[in-house]
């Protein structure tokens, strides 16, 4: 450090505290960046780099930004996954002998923003923590700083598992426990930047000063660690206490459906594979909310399937109510309407960032309240009835707000005008005095214009020489010597002071700078005393949110006809003309046909399903998956009628072309997956599995594709929806009794086919590929060659497949292959090659489970 200024220095000693960030020093009215930071800041916002003589040789690289645009820049460098330390002058530059002393205020990270431009209105910014105690258990907690919510759970290691329960939160930065960072790294792959920082917990007794007592106590050792993990970043961090995050939420993992990452992708859930929009997904389907915070909890409740059929029962008891009475449910969205952002609202106090503006929009919400409980108790619903019953409406709350604050205050609270007239006497007292003496400088203007004679005399103001009288220089002449004291010259006017002005702006300003402070202290202690008051503010907004969803899930159905479903605890699943809520939605001029399904114990529990490409396969396995989902998050259902039993996971297998982000070629994606199906299916489960066995050689496709379907029908037992290509395993059906073969019915005539989209029992003969290459635009010479081949390979192929029947009916359907084909040396040959791929990829070992 030796050579460098002292601010170079100091400015040294404080980058030591935050050498992961970006630091912004301030100075003056810029905040600088110095050394590296510089070099990587300029690259990263555009800025240029400049250098300052910094007590060396060599210039110091520099560069900054303007304090008053410096929350741009931060957002950028956040959003791009980095940190930013904020370091002020804490101490009057006037007052300090040599360097202004400096601190840093806060640390800006990805996971801890709290400005609204970083922050997506309708989806929660979460932080993760992840402790490991031993290597067995972990523990993962989350919180949204912007809310205040914080959940957290523990679970038996394994890196899929944990990695699953973070991926329900999509969080953008992760901390915690180094082994198990490192681990992350080395595992996962994140579909947007998530920043990871290893950390140490915090002590007890800090601890202690955010939670009460009875919120730690019943945690075990891995959640306490996680929670105590992440409140020490964020009191790290963040540098100030929390008042909003008081509360922690305990849950077991397996109390809701577990979705692996894949499956949440597969399914669109709450966004597309193609684009990652949320247009498209099934979220963007079921969002009908008012509120962000409704439209945030419905997309955790859309993440967080329940596997409790009285807490859906009550969600649908809510819902019906609503999707029957329309009047209801319209009064209630238009109340809904006219509510802010709670949630976050609450945030901005406990963190000290709310406005005047902002007091107003709680006012405002709060108010909205008294009618929509009303609403609620005259429903005729238990559960929006419970929601309100001795809901605490916050209206002693609105009415400080009302009594302290104007209507339209201005967006800073540092200038004043923001308190009502009435609320504070010695402030009426200064505005008076600051309003009488503004009308004595007119009627000073106008004695003085009629003195002089001199129409044009004016008064005015600046910051530098305060009032003054002001002569434009035609009149000069006009006058009379020695009245006023020459002060300032312009152009074309002079400007003149008077003792008596002097006197009086001197009582102006006064009261005007005590009222600033006032004003400012009286907006400081609204904002303290409603910080005292937080949680009932929070349990407000959390059964408004609750309300929204239910409405959002009532509309939605109501518009698209779902139906509310059955759900139980045995094994039958059963739907009546089921349709794909968002295909139905999106696809215009055809209408969707729905279809059927119905997996039961005794009978048929799995499905194998053929049928050409594009014939309908995955949008039907698809949807049956949509249809639990939707059931399990208490919606109603695009079905005729459903009965629905309490499935306990999803696995989803279904090809899509970025599987290849990870460097893994499809087929390891597809074996791992199905290698974790395995493991962890229950018979309570649904497995939906899409071209099987495709990504590798027909004869060992097929052989794995047999053993899976085995190996999920014996060992098992769940409900399955497999679809293949393979049409020569249709076979199965007779050798195994919970298996059924169906498929996609197509309507033949001359050359061309037509896919009816209708699920029928049997199997399909032929894939239609080359007809889908004609429909595709290939040459008619490369199609006519590939008709000539196909015949070739057919007539050997016989051993294998079948070729279709003519139905006796209008269309052709292609029908079960109700006959076991005669045992053949290359069948022989496919079940030699099962159990050799059985041996290789060891995914046939009994599972750990059993
Ligand atoms: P496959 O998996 O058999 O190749 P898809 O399920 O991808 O076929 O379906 C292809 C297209 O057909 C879908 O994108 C959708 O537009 C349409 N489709 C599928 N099922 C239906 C249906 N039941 N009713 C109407 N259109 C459908």
């Amino acid at each position: 450090m030796a050579g460098y200024t002292p601010m170079i220095q100091q400015y040294l000693a404080i980058k030591e505290e935050a050498k992961d960030a970006f630091l912004f020093f301030r100075l003056g009215d810029f905040y600088e960046m110095f050394f590296e930071d510089a070099i990587a800041a300029s690259r990263e916002l555009e800025i240029t780099l400049t250098g300052r003589d910094g007590g060396t040789s060599e210039k110091i690289p520099m560069c900054g930004v303007p304090y008053h645009s410096a929350e741009n820049y931060i957002a950028r460098l956040v959003d791009k996954g980095f940190k930013v330390a904020v370091c002020e002058q804490v101490e009057d530059p006037a007052a300090s002998k040599g360097v202004v002393r400096r601190e840093i205020v806060r640390v800006i990270t990805p996971g801890t923003v709290m400005e609204s431009k970083s922050l997506a209105e309708k989806t929660n910014n979460f932080i993760v923590a992840v402790s490991a105690i031993s290597n067995s258990a972990v523990g993962l907690s989350a919180c949204d700083l912007s809310t205040g919510e914080l959940y957290v759970t523990s679970l038996t290691y394994s890196i899929d598992a944990l990695l699953d329960e973070i991926n329900v939160y999509q969080p953008a930065e992760i901390v915690g426990d180094e082994k198990l960072l490192d681990k992350l790294r080395e595992t996962a792959v994140w579909n947007r930047p998530v920043l990871l920082t290893p950390r140490e917990p915090m002590t007890a007794e800090k601890l202690r000063q955010q939670f009460e007592e009875t919120q730690l106590s019943g945690l075990n050792e891995a959640r306490y660690r996680a929670v105590s993990l992440l409140t020490g970043y964020l009191d790290d961090t963040q540098k100030r206490s929390l008042g909003h995050i008081r509360t922690i939420r305990a849950y077991e993992p397996n109390q809701y459906m577990i979705l692996d990452h894949y499956t949440r992708r597969n399914l669109e859930l709450t966004e597309t594979v193609r684009d990652r929009n949320k247009k498209g997904s099934l979220l963007w389907l079921l969002d009908r909310t008012q509120t962000s915070m409704g439209a945030r909890l419905l997309r955790r409740w859309i993440d967080k399937p329940l596997l409790n059929r009285s807490a859906i029962e009550s969600r649908y008891e809510a819902v019906d109510t609503l999707y029957r009475n329309l009047i209801l449910r319209e009064d209630i969205r238009s109340e809904l309407n006219h509510i802010y952002d709670l949630e976050r609202l609450v945030g901005r106090v406990a963190f000290g960032s709310a406005n005047g503006r902002d007091m107003n929009a709680l006012k405002g919400s709060i108010r909205r309240v008294p009618q929509l409980t009303a609403l609620c108790e005259a429903s005729g619903s238990d559960r929006l009835n419970k929601l309100v019953a001795e809901l605490d409406d916050c209206s002693d709350l609105a009415g400080m707000i009302e009594t302290v604050i104007i209507d339209e205050p201005p967006v800073s609270i540092r200038e004043g005008g923001l308190i009502r007239a009435g609320y504070d006497e010695y402030l009426d007292q200064l505005r008076e005095a600051s309003t009488n003496g503004k009308k004595w400088l007119a009627e000073l203007e106008r004695q003085e214009r009629e003195a002089t004679g001199i129409k044009s005399i004016k008064i005015g103001f600046n910051k530098v020489f305060g009032y003054y009288l002001e002569v434009s220089k035609g009149a000069l002449a006009q006058l009379p010597e020695g009245r006023y004291e020459r002060k300032q010259t312009l152009a074309n006017a002079e400007r003149f002071v008077t003792p008596e002005l002097k006197e009086k702006e001197r009582l102006i300003l006064e009261a005007e700078d005590k009222m600033v402070d006032l004003e400012y202290s009286r907006f400081i202690e609204l904002r303290d005393h409603l910080a005292l008051q937080l949680h009932r503010l929070q349990k407000l907004a959390e059964v408004i949110a609750e309300l929204d969803v239910y409405q959002s899930f009532a509309t939605v159905s109501a518009e698209r006809r779902f139906t509310r479903p059955t759900v139980t605890e045995n094994y039958n699943l059963v739907i009546d003309e089921g349709r794909h809520p968002v295909v139905e939605a999106v696809v215009e001029g055809a209408p969707f046909i729905a279809n059927g399904t119905s997996l039961k114990q005794e009978e048929q529990s799995m499905l194998l399903i053929t049928g050409p490409n594009m014939a309908g396969k995955s949008t039907y396995m698809r949807q049956v998956a949509l249809v639990c989902i939707m059931a399990q998050i208490g919606c109603f259902v695009p079905a005729k009628s459903a009965e629905i039993p309490l499935i306990d996971r999803i696995f989803t297998r279904i090809g899509a072309a970025d599987d290849l982000i990870g460097g893994q070629s499809t087929f390891m994606v597809e074996m791992k997956d199905i290698q974790l199906m395995t493991e962890k299916a229950t018979v309570n489960s649904l497995v939906i599995i899409d071209e099987l066995g495709r990504g590798t050689s027909t004869g060992e496709g097929m052989a794995i594709a047999q053993a899976v379907i085995e190996y999920v029908h014996h060992h098992i037992g769940c409900k399955a929806l497999v679809s293949t290509h393979f049409h020569e395993l249709s076979h199965l059906e007779a050798s195994l009794p919970s298996l059924a073969n169906a498929c996609m019915a197509v309507q033949e005539s001359g050359d061309h086919v037509t896919f009816l989209r209708k699920l029928i029992p049997g199997a399909a003969g032929t894939s239609y590929g080359i007809y889908c290459a004609r429909l595709a635009g290939l040459p008619e010479s490369v199609i006519g060659r590939a008709y000539e081949l196909l015949e070739g390979a057919e007539i050997e192929a016989a051993l294998f497949a079948q070729m279709p029947r003519r139905a006796s009916g209008g269309y052709t359907i292609f029908a079960p292959l109700n006959d076991t084909p005669a045992p053949s040396p290359v069948a022989e040959a496919v079940r030699e090659t099962a159990s050799a791929a059985a041996v290789q990829l060891s995914i046939f070992d009994e599972p750990a489970s059993e």
